[in-house]
């Protein structure tokens, strides 16, 4: 099982910067195993990555594993600790997200696919220096309600209850970033009111992502 998971969690990495979501060592992926989770080492490109790399946390931060994990490893616990519906964090630089979090922008409710993060917007965490508690409680607070945040100065976090799930859902975040910026560019947005975002969010409750093993 854990080994399974290891190879789950080094193909999703790799389709991350396939996806064009990620370049370089930047962000970070873990899915939650046992009473911890799984972890990218830290500053290792993902390309040639093999399990025996992928780090074994529990939420306090003791580690099993040969390698340094993330130093982002502290908000990936904090969201196992605060959100028990997680079992996949993502964190990621992508361009889009991060331009509008380096103006301290979220992603209002311009388009009615915001709600796929959970509520009527997506909000920007306040900036705290990477891998420091300050981030972990900033990213929990933006995370109220939500399955992502923007951080300031910085990218982009979701979570999901697998991995495919969380990689889809920091597709479509990226995507909305980058319609929002394109907005932004040419006029001032116009936001769905409460009331429409509020049916929107009742019918994603049944409305997601499809997968051969998951069938009406
Ligand atoms: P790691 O390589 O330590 O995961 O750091 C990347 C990152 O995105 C830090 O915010
Ligand atoms: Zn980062």
């Amino acid at each position: 099982m854990t080994q399974l998971l290891r190879h789950q969690l080094i193909e999703t990495a790799l389709a991350m910067n396939a996806s064009g979501l990620n370049q370089g060592t930047s962000g970070n992926l873990s899915a939650r195993c046992d009473d911890g989770f799984l972890i990218t080492p830290s500053g290792m490109d993902y390309a040639g990555l093999s399990t025996t790399d992928i780090v074994w946390m529990d939420l306090d931060g003791n580690t099993r594993g040969t390698r340094k994990p993330s130093s982002e490893w502290r908000f990936h616990a904090a969201i196992y600790q605060d959100r028990p519906e997680a079992n996949a964090v993502l964190h990621a630089h992508s361009v889009s997200c991060s331009a509008l979090a380096c103006l301290n922008k979220g992603i209002p409710a311009f388009h009615y696919m915001v709600a796929i993060a959970g509520g009527r917007n997506i909000r920007c965490a306040d900036y705290a220096t990477f891998g420091t508690p300050e981030l972990s409680e900033f990213v929990i607070k933006a995370l109220r309600g939500r399955k992502a945040c923007l951080m300031a100065h910085h990218g982009l976090t979701c979570f999901e209850k697998d991995l495919p799930r969380a990689l889809a859902l920091a597709i479509e975040v990226e995507h909305l970033a980058s319609v929002y910026s394109h907005i932004l560019t040419i006029g001032d947005a116009e936001i769905l009111a409460d009331e429409e975002m509020d049916k929107v969010l009742d019918k994603f409750s049944s409305y997601g992502l499809q997968t051969v093993k998951n069938t009406v």
